[in-house]
Parts: structure tokens; C-alpha cells; sequence
């Protein structure tokens, strides 16, 4: 008997989560090419172009610069799978759920994990990360995120890379959300290891983690000890298919690997500092917009990320069931809080692709009558009104 299941019917959605954010059609066109062998000579050209786009984006001129096969978190095991060993002491910073994921991995790896923690929503100060530096005997590594997906902190991250340096530790950067939405400046900054994704900022499919590895990283990585405790992830392996060798080490995702040179096409064309402007200019109105919504930020005032509105959910209202009409009624996506923001925020994207007028338009209108709907006092049209005000302010600066 054939046994028949339905066909695909995924969305169409608004994606004003924390990531994926929405695709350009031009990056779905590009996965429609050709699939070729992954040592195909035309292939090789985009292994090569992409390194080029991305050492843009990264703005680095390291040698060591492409992308893993795997998501984000793929780029954070390969970081640190390659950077730490047994007995190593590194040096996190914790303040949600992805600086807390580095600590949990860097743990399995044998490391001695110093945390240096701050309340959820709060930056971690550098005076502390600098104390922690200085408390361990040979710290090897110092971690931490940019910016913290699950708060909405924007942690000031300039100075870590000559901090890390003066006491002899490698600096370790997540810049999962933050890249391609706010500067990341590897080289500028003193960043030893840095990795990202491609569904936030970048605006493709999950699938890919950019990386990149400094000369002093490889350094390191080079006199290991010890050989990586993953093969998947081995550096040392990966680098001698990414570069001039072509080893074959793993079947390289082609699809994935177009996808993201599509969008890193389309980044490259609109100019990083236009790119880091339209994610200001559209923040200061959403933020502005929710405020007159009465919803208040859960992140530290003065650090709060452009890229992702976190916001504290008013007393007596069900989240999940605000997402579901936000979902229902308009197929607008945003998420809700984890760990011990669970029920308490709502998270709120404007990365890559997805931060256009329009769409916070969209959201603060959604949001309102969802709001009001559910007898929260609102004043009718004051959102928009404020999201308004603030494009014209920056219109005119
Ligand atoms: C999303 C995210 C990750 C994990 O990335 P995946 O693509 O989900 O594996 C890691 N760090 C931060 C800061 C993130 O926002």
C-alpha cells in the first residue's frame, strides 16, 4: 500500500526572533544551483571567494578563515576543542545561557574553568575579567560572548583581546549574533579565535558557523600536547581541505556553502557601515516603540543590543499566548526567555534581513492590538508614533 504524507507547508513568517532571521530570496535562488563533487573545481573557487567575504566581515587578514559545517555551536566546539586541554585553566565570562554553554564545554574538555559571572541582563565589568585573569596561575584562554542572546547585553569587548595578551591567554570571542548586525573587529581588537552562524546576522539557513583563528591561535593549536579530542572538528585536518592541499576530510555541505556566499555577497554589497547604521537607526525606533508600549528592557541601560529588543513581559499576561497570536493572526515570529527569563521576556529580532522599517512597523502594530486585546492599557497608535519620531530624528542628524 503507498503511504502518502503531506506536503511541505512551512510558514511563510516574519522571523523577528533571536534568530533565523529572514532569508533574501537571492540566498534561496543560490542553494537552487547545481550540486557539484566538493572538490569540483568550481567548487574550489567558492571555498576560495568565501574566505575572501569573510575575512571581510570578520575584518581580519587571517589566513585561518572559513566555514565550519555545523551551526554556531559547531564553531564554539571547534574553538575550544582545538584551544583547550585537560588541566588547561580559561577564563569565562557568564552573564545567560551562551556564556554558561562555554563553561559547560569547556568543562567536558577537562578544562579549569574560572567563571566570572554577572546577573543576567548586566554586562560582566572588564575590572573583574582582568582580576580573574591575574587570580589564575597560566590562564590559557580568556572567553566570552558579545553579544548575549538570551538578555539582550551587549558586552564591551574592545580591550579583552591586549587584556587576554598581557597575562599570557589567547581571547576566545562568540560573536554569534553580532555578526554582520554591530563591528566585530578580530584584528583591531586583539581577537585570537572568534566564531558566528549563518542564520542571524548573515541572513542565510542554519547550517554553516564562520570562524576564524589568529596566527598566535594556530600557534597554540600547533603545539598541542595532546591531539583534539574531536575529529570532526580537528583544525589541524579541517585546514588542509580548506586550504592549498584539498585533503578530503569531510563532505562539505555545497548547498549550505552557497547560501552563504550569496548573502555574504549581498553584506558586502550594501557596505558593513551602512549595514551597522540600518540596525541602529531601526533599533532606536523599535526600542523606542515598545516603550510606549510600557514594555521595559531587560538589558543594562546604556549596553543594550540594537540587533535584539529584550523585553520584561507586563504582570498577569500569558507570553506564550501573545507569541501565538503574534503567530496566528499576522505569522510574525518572536521568542520568549530561557532558563530563568523563561515566561518573564520576550525577545525581539531585527538581525540581518530582518531589520527593515517595515517589519518593526508590523510588530509594534501586531503587538498593540494583541496588547490591548488583552486588556492591557495602551495608548491606541503611540508605538508607531514613537518608532516614527525616532526614524525622523535619525533622518535628520
Ligand atoms: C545562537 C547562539 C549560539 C548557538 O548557535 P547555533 O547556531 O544555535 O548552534 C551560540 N552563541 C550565541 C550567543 C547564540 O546566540
Amino acid at each position: 500500500m503507498a503511504i502518502s504524507f503531506p506536503e511541505l507547508q512551512p510558514g511563510p513568517r516574519l522571523l523577528l526572533g533571536p534568530g533565523p532571521s529572514n532569508v533574501n530570496p537571492r540566498v534561496m535562488k543560490a542553494m537552487a544551483s547545481p550540486v557539484v563533487g566538493h572538490l569540483d573545481v568550481d567548487f574550489v573557487r567558492v571555498m576560495e571567494d568565501l574566505k575572501r567575504l569573510l575575512r571581510i566581515v570578520f575584518r581580519t587578514a587571517n589566513e585561518i578563515t572559513f566555514p565550519v559545517s555545523g551551526t554556531g555551536s559547531a564553531g564554539m566546539e571547534t574553538a575550544l576543542m582545538n584551544l583547550v586541554e585537560e588541566g588547561d585553566e580559561v577564563v569565562i565570562g557568564i552573564a545567560g545561557v551562551f556564556g554558561e554553554r562555554m563553561a559547560d564545554a569547556a568543562g567536558r574538555l577537562g578544562a579549569r574553568v574560572h567563571r566570572v559571572e554577572a546577573p543576567w541582563g548586566r554586562i560582566i565589568e572588564i575590572e573583574r575579567i582582568e582580576a580573574a585573569l591575574k587570580a589564575a596561575k597560566h590562564p590559557k584562554l580568556l572567553a566570552i560572548v558579545h553579544a548575549e542572546t538570551s538578555t539582550g547585553a551587549w558586552q564591551p569587548v574592545e580591550n579583552l583581546g591586549a587584556i587576554a595578551h598581557r597575562h599570557g591567554a589567547l581571547f576566545l570571542l562568540d560573536a554569534v549574533t553580532s555578526l554582520g548586525c554591530v563591528p566585530v573587529e578580530i584584528d583591531h581588537w586583539e581577537v585570537d579565535a572568534c566564531y558566528s552562524c549563518t542564520q542571524k546576522g548573515i541572513s542565510a539557513p542554519p547550517g554553516l558557523a564562520p570562524v576564524t583563528f589568529s596566527e598566535r591561535a594556530m600557534a597554540a593549536v600547533r603545539a598541542r600536547k595532546t591531539p583534539c579530542r574531536s575529529w570532526y572538528f580537528d583544525l589541524g585536518m579541517i585546514e588542509r581541505y580548506w586550504g592549498a592541499e584539498r585533503v578530503y576530510h569531510h563532505t562539505a555541505p555545497i548547498t549550505m556553502n552557497y547560501a552563504l556566499y550569496e548573502a555574504l555577497r549581498i553584506i558586502a554589497e550594501e557596505g558593513l557601515e551602512a549595514r551597522f547604521s540600518r540596525h541602529r537607526e531601526n533599533a532606536a525606533a523599535i526600542q523606542s516603540g515598545l516603550a510606549a508600549l510600557g514594555l521595559e528592557p531587560a538589558a543594562q541601560e546604556g549596553y543594550r543590543l540594537p540587533q535584539l529588543a529584550v523585553v520584561k513581559v507586563p504582570a498577569g499576561i500569558d507570553e506564550a499566548a501573545v507569541r501565538a497570536e503574534l503567530v496566528r493572526r499576522y505569522n510574525i515570529e518572536i521568542a520568549g526567555g530561557l532558563g530563568p527569563f523563561k515566561g518573564k521576556v520576550w525577545r525581539i529580532g531585527t538581525l540581518g534581513e530582518s531589520s527593515r522599517r517595515e517589519h518593526v512597523t508590523l510588530v509594534l502594530g501586531a503587538l498593540e492590538m494583541i496588547l490591548s486585546g488583552m486588556g492591557i492599557e495602551v495608548a491606541r497608535g503611540a508605538a508607531l508614533a514613537a518608532a516614527d519620531r525616532a526614524w525622523r530624528a535619525t533622518a535628520a542628524a
